[in-house]
């Protein structure tokens, strides 16, 4: 579903991808792990050129984009890739103005141009979907951190995107809460949703993620079936970093 080819990325000059090659099978879902700094988020905004790669290809399924240094991508086409990712955040990122059912709604509307009724219907259904039916008219400031992040995950995906990216979902919730996200994210790989997800979360990566990927320095050391590379991983630094994870 999603192909990374040699995908450089620097900041002033600075290097922090240096030729990230990774796979993302249609209908699982692939964890990135790696320490802090080792380019995790980076590769994600690449993904949905929230951030354009200086260098490598970009394929997610029928669109194929080459990057060179200098040379921004089409807005055309980063449109269309932008439109088959939905992203979740590790702070949520809802709008706080805007009820939960507004804030699911709100890219059908403005993106899309569905009638509101339309919106809302679809919006409440992922709202259900997530557990927070009975939420819908709360405002983000009266949920749990918890509760934020499943409506921010009913949001992404609410236009239907054919891959979740998610930056580190579960990261700013206490453990408890966590466990909540995380049956909904598993709840989704089960129904084949292809997902890649930055997570320092064990729990998250063992269980959802068919696929690891382990990154350090801008640079893949591992990447194999998670249930092999948690209990048996081959590089040294991978090992490392394994042993560090609760
Ligand atoms: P991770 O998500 O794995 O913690 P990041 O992708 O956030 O790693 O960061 C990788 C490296 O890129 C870090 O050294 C970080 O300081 C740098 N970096 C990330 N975004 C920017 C930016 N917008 N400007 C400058 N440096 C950045
Ligand atoms: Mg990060």
């Amino acid at each position: 579903m999603i192909e990374l080819r040699g995908i450089r990325k620097s900041f002033a000059g600075n290097e922090v991808l240096h030729g990230v090659d990774v796979v993302v099978p249609e209908g699982q879902v692939t964890a990135l792990i790696g320490p802090s700094g080792s380019g995790k988020s980076t590769l994600l905004r690449c993904v949905n050129l929230l951030d354009a790669p200086d260098a490598g290809r970009l394929t997610l399924g029928e669109e194929s984009l080459e990057f060179q240094p200098g040379r921004p991508p089409a807005r055309a086409a980063v449109q269309r890739i932008r439109q088959q990712t939905g992203m979740v955040f590790q702070n949520f990122q809802l709008f706080p103005h805007r009820t939960a059912v507004q804030n699911v709604m709100e890219g059908l509307v403005t993106v899309k141009g569905w009638s509101r009724e339309r919106a809302r219907e679809r919006a409440l259904g992922l709202l259900d979907k997530v557990g927070l039916r009975e939420k819908a008219d709360a405002w983000p400031s009266s949920l749990s951190g918890g509760q934020q992040q499943r409506v921010a995950i009913a949001r992404a995906l609410a236009p239907e995107p054919r891959v979740l990216l998610c930056d580190e979902p579960t990261s700013a919730l206490d453990p408890g809460l966590a466990a909540e996200v995380v049956a909904v994210l598993a709840d989704l790989a089960a129904e084949g949703m292809t997902m890649l997800m930055a997570t320092h979360d064990l729990r998250l990566a063992a269980q959802v993620a068919r696929q690891t990927v382990f990154l350090q320095d801008g640079a893949v050391v591992e990447a194999r079936p998670s249930a092999e590379l948690f209990r048996n991983p081959q590089d040294p630094r991978t090992q490392r970093f394994v042993a560090t994870l609760k």
